[in-house]
């Protein structure tokens, strides 16, 4: 059918650190293919409201079809790999991904764009490399919000919101980074608007992974 008319107005591309998805009390699963790389991986690419409300779960008859992806698997596998338990293929989180959010921007995309798209986006933002840069390591050592939110904006030219989680001790840590990006998915902007995410203080690990 036709796709809706937008109903955003900018993109969350949202990055995990899997070092803080998995050091918590909750723990967590490699996926099939083995250990994730020791780098960001995509979480999912948000369609948004500038009000911060969001759509989701827009076309119950665009399921998820593997098979219009499968040129790109190894790049998911490699760069939006799931963390969750029980171990899995990946499959369910990137049709998650996509049956909650991609299908509410069909006006730009299909499936297999979605994917290709946040794949690019995050290629191009190359955040480890802007942190290291920085001075910023995954090496359990602790840094300041504008020491991250800075090393981020000197490399890659845009500034995220950092959001942060605890680990098994308690201790707060570098989680995930919400980068925001234009209305038709090929540019990265300032963000109209926070996303309602948690706090990090000003004490801030960034463990290994
Ligand atoms: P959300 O609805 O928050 O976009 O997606 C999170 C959903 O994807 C949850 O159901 C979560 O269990 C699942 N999921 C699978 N793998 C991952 C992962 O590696 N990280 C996160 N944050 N969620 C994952
Ligand atoms: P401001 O907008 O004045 O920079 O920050 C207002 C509040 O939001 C402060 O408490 C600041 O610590 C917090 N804040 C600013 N940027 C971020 C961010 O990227 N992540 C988190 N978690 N808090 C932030
Ligand atoms: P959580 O409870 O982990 O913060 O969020 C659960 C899920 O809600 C996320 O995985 C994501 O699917 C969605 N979500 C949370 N915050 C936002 C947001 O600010 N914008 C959008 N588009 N989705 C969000």
């Amino acid at each position: 059918g036709r796709a809706a008319a937008q109903d955003y107005d900018f993109f969350y591309l949202v990055l995990q650190w899997p070092g803080s998805y998995c050091d918590t009390k909750q723990s967590c699963c490699y996926p099939k293919s083995g250990k994730p790389a020791a780098d960001f991986g995509i979480h999912g690419l948000w369609p948004n409201r500038d009000d911060g409300s969001y759509p989701q779960n827009c076309d119950p008859d665009a399921a998820f079809n593997p098979s219009k992806v499968s040129d790109l698997l190894s790049s998911l596998r490699a760069k939006w790999p799931t963390l969750a338990c029980p171990t899995n293929d990946g499959l369910r989180f990137w049709g998650h991904e996509w049956e909650k959010h991609g299908t509410c921007a069909e006006n730009i995309f299909d499936e297999h764009s979605y994917f290709q798209t946040a794949i690019s986006l995050r290629d191009q933002l190359r955040v480890l490399d802007a942190l290291a840069a920085g001075g910023v390591n995954p090496d359990g050592g602790y840094y300041t919000l504008s020491q991250i939110k800075n090393a981020i904006r000197q490399g890659t030219g845009v500034e995220p919101f950092v959001e942060c989680n605890r680990d098994e001790s308690g201790n707060s840590q570098l989680y995930q980074l919400y980068f925001c990006v234009n209305a038709s998915g090929d540019g990265f902007m300032q963000c109209p608007v926070s996303p309602g995410a948690r706090a990090c203080g000003n004490r801030i690990e960034f463990p290994a992974f």
